[in-house]
């Protein structure tokens, strides 16, 4: 090579080098350029860039310092919380255009600012306190709106800084003015639908409590709440229609909390982990000494309390998850679908959270992952409380089939003796008040031992079938019929003086005489029954004693030929004349 091409490759490597390295200077030095060539604006996703910064650097010290190319939807965690985003505009139509800058995530800011700059001298600031959002012209509901004009072929810088409370997630738009307007009334729809649900589910639960009184629909409702206000909260729907802003909505971050503490609360109640599952129980209860602390700090300084929130969200899924799967294994029907609720409520929520880290980007359910979880958990849980309420009507119709199987003869389906004790003397009781006459009637089946040995047990027991249901007929529904054991039967009468006793028990044992027990198609059985009658002497008997009368009449009755009535205290000279054909 000649020393002059040498000379020339220098040259040309050195003005590469020169031209290289000026223009790579020169373009970190401008912010991103957006062109607005066409006469709709709408901006939604366009190239920023950004840095974090100490919360309060003035705009000279930011304007230098070194920034990172991005988009302008943003998520960078809880450890930026101040951050100041740029970025150019240049209208390269004939005429001046209008453009509005929308921060739609202004409510949930300490502070948001508009800085406007123009042929590098500073024009316009707009700076809002999220503490005094109302006085503000620049917050339209819950979004942060700043209005400038561009004129024919010129280009602006647009500073934007967020100053946020706890984490940094949030969108810059441009618009036109239609497209603003649009933008402003479209907003919500969806948040107000979660929390609509939400709300539905809410007074649902708390009429359930009114009419089953479980504790457990008291805890969901109360979860319910937690979780619609933090929704309301955290996608701009307190601001949107409260006007609540700045320290006074950070204080709704404590739904956050109680709805942990709910949801814990709620899981030993239908679960039932005190008695059922003692060591599932502790777990929980350590959980929800955590949960209150944190919620007790967060009263006095909420910022804080909000640092620790991810570690315990993390603490909370890994415990409840295990409490869960212990529980589904140890074989509880509602386990499983806890589980699901909850694994839905992890994965989306998980979402949010590398979302929020930055670790994912933007996208409709990253940015609403949260809000999507506790929907999604909740009516799972819904699904547990109906399916509970289920179970226990289960349990109690069976519960109530044992309570009348203890009561009643399984032969003849007549009250046993032991009902008979509890609602005679209840029916005492009530005759003592009332001053009206009682009477009792044992009735035994006469030589019943035969019917056994001619035609076997099972007709024997056609036969106690037959009289139990012809006795049952017979009488009101204020008497008490009850089969005391083999062939006895007793009958209370309530309101029944003892001359009517002894002719109620004359057409009983008439109308025994009369019942005809089918054996074939040509033979027919029929018995007769003794039965001895006995008043209750409201001022000193007790049914024992009036039974026991019975009792002894009866077997005077049998002692005088059978077929017959008679009433304790009669000579039995004169029962024999009550024996009839
Ligand atoms: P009496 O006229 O003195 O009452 O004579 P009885 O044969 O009826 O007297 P007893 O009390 O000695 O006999 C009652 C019989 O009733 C004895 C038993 O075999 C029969 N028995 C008791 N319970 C049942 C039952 O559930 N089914 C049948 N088929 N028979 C029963
Ligand atoms: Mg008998
Ligand atoms: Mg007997």
């Amino acid at each position: 090579m000649s020393a002059f091409s040498c000379r020339l490759a220098g040259l040309i490597l050195l003005t590469l080098v020169i031209a290289l390295s000026g223009g790579s200077s020169a373009y970190a030095s401008e912010p991103p350029l957006t062109v607005l060539d066409e006469p709709s604006i709408e901006l939604e996703n366009f190239p920023i860039e950004y840095v974090v910064t100490e919360p309060g650097e003035a705009f000279a010290q930011v304007r230098s310092k070194q920034y990172t190319h991005y988009e302008s939807r943003l998520a960078l965690g809880t450890d930026a919380k101040s951050v100041w985003l740029r970025f150019r505009l240049h209208n390269s139509l004939a005429n001046a255009r209008e453009v509005f800058v929308h921060f739609p995530e202004a409510y949930h800011n300490r502070a948001v600012g508009f800085y406007e700059v123009r042929g590098g001298q500073l024009t316009n600031t707009a700076e809002i306190d999220l503490n005094h959002a109302t006085e503000s012209p620049y917050m339209v509901r819950e979004q942060a709106v700043y209005a400038t004009e561009i004129g024919a072929g010129e280009t602006i810088t647009l500073y934007v800084h967020s100053w946020s409370y706890s984490h940094q997630w949030f969108e810059v738009q441009v618009y036109d003015e239609a497209h603003s307007r649009d933008a402003l009334a479209g907003t919500m729809l969806d948040i107000a639908l979660m929390v609509g649900i939400l709300l539905a589910l809410i007074i649902f639960n708390f009429l359930l409590y009114i009419s089953a009184r479980s504790l457990d629909n008291v805890f969901y409702a109360l979860y319910l709440i937690s979780g619609a206000l933090w929704i309301a909260l955290s996608y701009g729907l307190l601001g949107n229609m409260l006007g609540l802003f700045g320290e006074v909505a950070l204080q709704f971050h404590l739904s956050l909390m109680t709805m942990a503490i709910f949801l814990i609360l709620f899981m030993t109640a239908v679960f039932d982990t005190r008695k059922s599952f003692p060591r599932e129980h502790k777990v929980l209860l350590f959980l929800l000494v955590i949960l209150v602390a944190d919620l007790i700090y967060g009263l006095f300084d909420m910022v804080a309390a909000l640092s620790y929130a991810s570690s315990i969200a993390a603490l909370m899924i890994v415990l409840t998850l295990s409490v869960g799967i212990s529980i589904w294994r140890k074989g509880h029907p509602l386990a499983k679908f806890f589980l699901l609720g909850h694994s839905f409520f992890f994965i989306f929520n998980a979402l949010a959270v590398l979302y929020y880290k930055s670790i994912l980007d933007f996208s409709y359910i990253t940015k609403h992952g949260v809000g999507i979880g506790i929907m999604l958990e909740a009516l799972m849980l819904a699904f547990i409380v109906a399916y509970r309420i289920k179970m226990l009507e289960q349990i109690k119709a069976s519960e109530q089939r044992l309570r009348i199987e203890a009561q009643t003869d399984s032969l003849t389906l007549l009250h046993n003796r032991r009902y008979f004790y509890r609602r005679a003397n209840e029916l005492l009781e009530k005759a003592r008040a009332q001053s009206v006459p009682m009477a009792v009637l044992a009735i035994d089946i006469d030589d019943f031992k035969q019917v056994n040995d001619h035609f076997g047990h099972q007709v024997g027991d056609q036969v106690l079938v037959k009289l139990a249901e012809l006795l049952r007929t017979s009488c009101r529904s204020n008497d008490v019929v009850a089969r005391f054991g083999g062939e006895e039967f007793v009958v209370l009468l309530y309101r029944t003086s003892l001359s009517s006793a002894e002719a109620i028990a004359q057409t009983l044992r008439l109308a025994c005489k009369e019942m005809q027990v089918n054996l074939s198609e040509s033979q027919e059985l029929s018995i007769t029954v003794s039965i001895g009658v006995a008043e209750v002497d409201l001022n000193i008997s007790s049914i024992e004693l009036a039974l026991h009368d019975a009792d002894t009449a009866l077997y005077q009755a049998k002692g005088g030929g059978r077929d017959r009535v008679v009433v304790y205290g009669e000579s039995p000279e004169l029962e024999m004349t009550t024996e009839s054909n």
